[in-house]
């Protein structure tokens, strides 16, 4: 492991989610590469973040399906100033992060990667991407789609 790898080890071991028997099946997914969402048995609506509840009509019968991974960019912004001055966050400026709207219909943030500022637009689909970020955290992020 390099010294910059061991940095970000530990500058992620302080921001870590707390893992939840609500959340955690979305954190296992991620080290699987999949990008997990609930969905009701009763309405069939999808939801993120998880939730004990259906967000739509209230039943509690949820389960975890797995996401295309597929979406549109709904909103972003461009990240010029980091607060706090973290090292690992400083090095990727300028960078976006964007609100992604599923195919499913849930949306999410996630940093934008693998791709230039000019490429972050409203309406842009994306496809999300894996990082291993620590030994034990996956995380997703979003790139442009690519033109099948
Ligand atoms: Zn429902």
């Amino acid at each position: 492991m390099s010294a910059s790898s061991e940095t970000a080890e530990q500058y992620w071991s302080w921001t870590k989610p707390e893992i939840t028997s609500l959340n955690k099946p979305f954190w296992d997914g991620l080290k699987r590469r999949e990008l997990l969402i609930q969905r009701c048995k009763k309405c069939g609506e999808h939801q993120w973040y998880a939730r004990a509840n259906c967000i739509h009509c209230g039943s509690r019968e949820l389960e975890w399906v797995k996401s295309s991974g597929k979406g549109k960019i709904y909103s972003y912004t461009i990240i010029n100033m980091v607060v706090g001055n973290s090292p690992i966050f400083n090095k990727e400026l300028p960078y976006a992060v964007a609100l992604v709207e599923l195919d499913e219909g849930p949306r999410m943030y996630a940093m934008m990667t693998d791709c230039y500022l000019s490429d972050v637009k409203i309406d842009a689909p994306v496809e999300v991407v894996f990082k291993d970020v620590a030994s034990d955290l996956t995380i997703p992020m979003f790139r442009p789609a690519k033109s099948q």
